[in-house]
């Protein structure tokens, strides 16, 4: 009888917290439950008790307090990107904030707000057609809360850095339910803390970022050499970009060419070295700045070619399916980009268990390192590389060898790293001293000082978590 009560007494006061709501309330039995808790790593299989589909401010300060209430966890799903799952959880409450996806750009197109449940693709849809972009990630499908958050890097870093650099400010529900206003005169070290910090200090409700004049047409670069020449290749590419434009921004990747119809048929399943470069600026510009990437020999395959940025951010969105495969991805700051850093990814790479992973060489300079260290959490911008290890793989079976591998790559890599890794591409989150690690401890300290005022309880513990104490 007693549990029957307790039964009653639940659904009740779940029924109270739909009525609540504008947004629906999804539980285990909802039609669209199993969908609901989909994110983007298909390892991550994970239950709520209660999923939240917030449609607006309101609705997300009444789920943080019957969260609170219940004692439930709560994971904040925004694009559901996040590699380590942070947007979903066992048995607690799930704030999803996808439906919260407005943007809207304010007269005078130099500026935008952006609600907290956006993709890059809501934000680009909205602002290019007035020749107006912020930068984003790579994917159209990433959510831009979690990118800007732990930092963000796309195609327009050169020119006008980290996503996080062009937030003006942003409406954060705090765990007592406030919503806080943060920018550079209102609530300070809340706006320094929020451009790097991650989701610690409450639910992102709206963000209003920076918007730039961009060109109708941008230059991609794009050719993919075998990967046998990476050793010659790879040198003549880092030493191009120290004297490249900072509107040119890029990597080059180790990856396996798929079988997939935007590539040509010749090429697949080929192991090649790809550069992948935006110049921001007029294209016949673009085209002259980028000819010697396309040059160094005959490129297996060369996807250049003129496009609107919004295709740009489109590219690659067909490799990257929701939940289909399983992926492990860390990254770590390379000091340089000697021979022997180069030797080591090769040897690395031609043992990757699986053809789908690819690992990654992101050049940092120009906008990105004008930026102070201590002018953002994000903190130092001196490293001239980032290494992302990116493992993706089909079965279960597979997942030992997968992340160990990874593993055993960045253990080793780390003689040539700076120390630091980037928190957007942080494994699965695990390792006792991974984020204090990531910002070092004077940046982790003042985190916590932020952490302390806005969440002394640490409410939002499910992400790249800073402990009050
Ligand atoms: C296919 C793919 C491509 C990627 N490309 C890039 C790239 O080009 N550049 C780059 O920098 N990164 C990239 N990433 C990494 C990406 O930045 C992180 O995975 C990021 O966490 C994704 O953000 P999200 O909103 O989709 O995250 P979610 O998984 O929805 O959330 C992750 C965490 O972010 C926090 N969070 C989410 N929404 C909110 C909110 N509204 N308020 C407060 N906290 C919130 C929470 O802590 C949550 O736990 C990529 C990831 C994938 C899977």
């Amino acid at each position: 009888m007693a549990h029957d009560k307790s039964r009653l007494t639940t659904t009740v006061q779940v029924e109270g917290f739909r009525a609540q709501l504008r947004g629906e309330v999804l539980d285990p039995s909802s039609p669209s439950y199993n969908d609901a808790r989909v994110v983007w790593n298909g390892m991550i299989e994970r239950r709520p008790a209660l999923i939240a589909r917030c449609r607006n401010a309101a609705d997300v300060a009444a789920s943080v307090s019957f969260a609170r209430e219940h004692g439930l966890a709560i994971a904040i799903r925004s694009g559901g990107h996040n590699v380590a799952g942070y947007a979903v959880c066992d048995g607690g409450l799930m704030i999803d904030m996808s439906a919260m996806n407005g943007v809207r750009l304010v007269p005078g197109l130099d500026h935008a707000i952006v609600e907290g449940g956006a993709t890059w693709g809501d934000v680009d849809a909205a602002t290019t057609p007035f020749g107006r972009a912020t930068p984003g990630g790579l994917i159209s499908a990433t959510g831009v809360a979690g990118l800007t958050l732990s930092g963000g890097i796309g195609w327009l870093r050169g020119s006008h850095g980290l996503s996080c650099d062009n937030l003006l400010a942003a409406d954060i529900m705090t765990a007592d339910g406030k919503l806080v206003h943060a920018s550079e005169t209102e609530n300070p070290e809340l706006f320094w803390a929020l451009r790097g910090g991650g989701g610690n200090f409450g639910v992102a409700v709206s963000f209003e970022f920076k918007l730039h004049a961009i060109e109708p047409e941008l230059m991609f670069c794009g050719p993919a050499y075998p990967e046998e020449r990476a050793d010659e290749i790879i040198p003549l590419w880092r030493d191009f970009m120290k004297t490249a434009p900072d509107r040119l921004s890029g990597l080059a990747e180790f990856s396996t060419l798929p079988q997939d119809p935007s590539i040509p048929e010749h090429a697949w399943g080929h192991r090649v070295v790809a550069f992948a470069h935006v110049y921001d600026g007029p294209a016949d510009e673009g085209e002259r700045v980028v000819q010697p990437l396309r040059s160094f020999g005959e490129p297996l395959v060369d996807f250049s070619g003129r496009m609107p940025y919004r295709t740009i951010q489109t590219l690659y969105d067909g490799l990257f399916p929701k939940g289909r495969d399983r992926c492990y991805w860390k990254s770590t700051y390379l000091k340089g980009l000697d021979g022997d850093v180069i030797h080591e990814i090769m040897s690395r790479m031609a043992q990757r268990p699986s053809e789908m992973t690819f690992a990654s060489i992101w050049k940092f300079g120009g906008a990105v390192q004008r930026v102070a260290a201590d002018a953002t959490a994000f903190g130092d911008r001196s490293m001239p590389f980032m290494l992302s290890l990116d493992a993706i793989w089909s079965s279960a079976s597979d997942d030992d060898a997968n992340i160990s591998w990874v593993r055993k790559f960045w253990d080793d890599m780390q003689r040539h790293s700076t120390g630091r890794l980037y928190l957007n591409f942080p494994g699965h989150g695990e390792g006792t001293n991974l984020v204090h690690d990531a910002f070092g401890a004077e940046a982790y300290g003042r985190l916590q000082k932020v952490k302390r005022k806005y969440d002394p309880e640490n409410v939002f513990r499910l992400n790249q978590n800073i402990l009050p104490s």
